[in-house]
């Protein structure tokens, strides 16, 4: 049985869309105080407010909206004992089209803002003498890759190498910190690539459909949870499989 994480405190950057309003939807189910962070506020306030959590509107690639948004959660609900460190953007472009500042807005966001957002909660993290951190990685870019994402696979996998290093500091304090790595996940923004971009990415999974936003949410429930306090710097792996086949042949010998 797992301890219920009932009136502990779980701030969720990236919080208000996507995948980030699944892991608060499922903290808020499990009885947290969710505080969901992202920048449209219309959309984080009717997020907040279907989700029963609070909202602090905040661009994690700015350290002082970090300090806000941790200072903000502290003062709502005394501490802070979860950072889902979730909040990213994937605007796809190819190498030879990319512009710097292409460049510098992905890793403003996505590497950048985790280790910002980590840094802001560290106190509180602390002083809850139980902290967990849980990033949002991807398997695109530690694992695989796809045309027009290098500088998106290149943030993910930037993310790794600060969860490894951040886990060995962040030990001494009672606080672990890992990441989730989700594959192909049912949100608005997958919406957007269109009914054949979804049909060719069913058929390339072991389990032949998408991630559900709750699929991710519960492997972050898992990793927040004291029974998971001795599991830290590691990296769940979220894809129905779909990093498993070494070719076509694999998945059509199924
Ligand atoms: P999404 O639906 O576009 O949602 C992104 C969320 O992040 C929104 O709440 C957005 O709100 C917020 N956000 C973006 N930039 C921000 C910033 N600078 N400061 C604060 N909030 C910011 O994206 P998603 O698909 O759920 O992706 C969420 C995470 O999962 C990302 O880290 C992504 O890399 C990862 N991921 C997604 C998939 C997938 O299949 N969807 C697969 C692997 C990994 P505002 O725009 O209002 O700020």
């Amino acid at each position: 049985m797992f301890t219920p994480l009932t009136g502990r405190t779980v701030l969720v950057t990236g919080g208000t869309k996507g995948i980030g309003k699944g892991i608060a939807g499922v903290f808020a189910r499990a009885g947290a105080n969710v505080v969901v962070v992202g920048r449209d506020r219309e959309r984080g306030e009717a997020a907040a407010a279907e989700l029963g959590a609070a909202y602090v509107a905040a661009d994690v690639g700015r350290a002082e909206d970090c300090e806000r948004m941790a200072a903000e959660t502290v003062e709502r609900f005394g501490g802070v004992d979860v950072l889902c460190a979730n909040a990213g953007v994937f605007p796809d472009a190819r190498l030879e089209d990319m512009s710097e500042a292409d460049i510098d807005a992905i890793f403003a966001t996505n590497v950048k803002g985790t280790m910002l957002s980590v840094k802001a909660c560290l106190p509180a993290l602390e002083r809850s003498g139980h902290g967990r951190v849980v990033l949002t990685s991807s398997i695109t870019g530690p694992v695989t890759g796809y045309p027009g994402w290098s500088h998106y696979g290149a943030t993910k996998a930037a993310q790794l190498g600060f969860l490894r290093t951040a886990a060995i500091e962040l030990a001494a304090k009672g606080i672990t910190i890992n990441a989730v790595m989700p594959g192909n996940i049912e949100t608005e923004g997958l919406d957007e690539l269109g009914p054949e971009y979804r049909r060719k990415m069913e058929s390339s999974i072991p389990q032949r459909k998408l991630g559900t936003v709750e699929d991710i949410g519960y492997a972050a429930l898992f990793l927040a949870t004291d029974e998971a306090g001795y599991i830290t710097g590691q990296t769940i792996v979220v894809d129905g499989g779909q990093v498993l086949p070494e070719s076509m042949m694999a998945l059509e010998a199924q």
